[in-house]
């Protein structure tokens, strides 16, 4: 049997992490894999983290299994940081997943099962592993422009064209907020237009939010999905913890399925913990419940709220930083597109022959489609960089 396997293709993130690791260059820069590092490369445990894990420890007397669609508690919290009032509880039917990524792939299980014939659409482009898992689920997809090369801003318009090709009832998946991976996001009062929009065609929004508080803070960061949950019959969200609660490796997700009626929200509720228990039965708790504990403890929530803050306030200012190194060395405001763009990336607009090249000229290691991660800088590297754009032409 398993000689029947195809050799699957290798991730690009990955293998260039190992090409970065083989570098042995002292001040070469990992601009490549989407993980938070502070200045000094780190990906630390946030304090409020390694606080409610102390006391978990403590108190918890159980490891048995939770709900098969996770703790409601969990559900809760994270629905009230995500959608504040703009929704009520009986609105929301809720399932925990094993990270961001689980809740894209029970949403769009779900898609499937309700209706096999929607059409995905994507933005142009977008995180690889939503084509990924939807090809592999065998749904129809298709892209819609997204990302303006000339200004490295949102082709609306082009979005909007796209979009209106939509039939009724196909799925429109958008990025809460920090568009990866562009860094390139809509403004509020695009996302009320795109709310319009979706509603007189009767297109339903999946919205994937993974990086509430890495843009332009937590409130303004879910300016989408609220807006969204206030104004359209039905949508679906996939949330995920592993960036703004550093817990990558905890699996901690949540999916939602909203829906103005609540007399639906049994069924999709039903729905959401059956996908869970077809898939894996009982998600992970432990990196959830880290999460409600941060959530719902008054101090543990300040001190998140403060060291979140610290690490989005710090990305801002290294986004500058470089804006600035490049006004200065290109006497333009041509690369100013890197303070606008909000989260941990942004894409660059170089060619690959020009990411390859900043390579081997200067050890900087980003993405081929000329991703890089903000959050790798710091002050040292950033002239590195700037030096490495100019060199390479871009
Ligand atoms: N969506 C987007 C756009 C992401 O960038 C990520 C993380 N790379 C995720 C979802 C989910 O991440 P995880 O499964 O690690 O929670």
């Amino acid at each position: 049997m398993f000689e029947a396997l195809k050799t699957q293709p290798a991730d690009k993130i990955l293998s260039l992490m190992t090409a970065f690791r083989d570098d042995p260059r002292e001040d070469k820069v990992d601009l490549g894999v989407g993980v938070y590092k502070n200045a000094e490369g780190q990906t630390p445990i946030m304090r409020a983290v390694k606080a409610a894990e102390q006391k978990l420890w403590q108190v918890e007397d159980t490891k048995s299994y939770t709900g098969l669609a996770g703790d409601a508690g969990y559900h809760d919290a994270l629905r009230s940081l995500i959608l504040n009032d703009t929704v009520s509880k009986d609105q929301v039917a809720a399932a925990a997943t094993p990270g961001g990524t689980g809740a894209i792939r029970q949403g769009l299980e779900l898609i499937r099962m309700a209706a096999p014939k929607a059409t995905v659409w994507l933005s142009a482009p977008t995180w690889p592993n939503h084509p990924s898992i939807i090809k592999y689920l065998g749904m129809p997809m298709a892209e819609y422009r997204y990302f303006d090369a000339e200004t490295r801003g949102v082709d609306f318009g082009g979005m909007l064209t796209d979009l209106d090709t939509a039939k009724p009832g196909d799925v429109v998946l958008l990025h809460g907020c920090c568009h990866n991976p562009t860094g390139a996001n809509l403004t509020a009062s695009q996302w009320q237009e795109v709310a319009d929009f979706l509603k007189a065609k009767q297109l339903i929004p999946f919205v994937d939010i993974a990086y509430q508080g890495f843009g332009d803070g937590l409130d303004a960061d879910a300016f989408g999905p609220r807006h969204l949950a206030k104004t359209q019959p039905e949508m679906l969200i996939a949330a995920s913890c592993s960036k703004n609660f550093g817990v990558y490796r905890e699996r901690a997700g949540l999916l939602m399925a909203v829906s103005q009626d609540p007399a639906k929200t049994p069924l999709n509720q039903g729905t959401v913990a059956f996908l869970n228990r077809q898939n894996y039965s009982f998600p992970p708790d432990h990196g959830a419940r880290l999460v409600t504990m941060v959530l719902n403890d008054e101090a543990l929530r300040a001190d998140w709220l403060t060291e979140l803050e610290g690490i989005r306030t710090g990305m801002l200012t290294l986004r500058q930083t470089l804006a600035d190194a490049l006004r200065q060395r290109t006497n333009s405001d041509r690369f100013d597109f890197i303070a606008q763009h909000r989260g941990m990336f942004s894409r660059l607009g170089a060619t690959e022959a020009q990411v390859e090249q900043m390579r081997q000229s200067h050890g900087i290691y980003m993405v081929s489609d000329s991703r890089l991660n903000i959050a790798g800088l710091n002050a040292q590297s950033v002239p590195i960089l700037a030096d490495a754009i100019v060199a390479a032409g871009v």
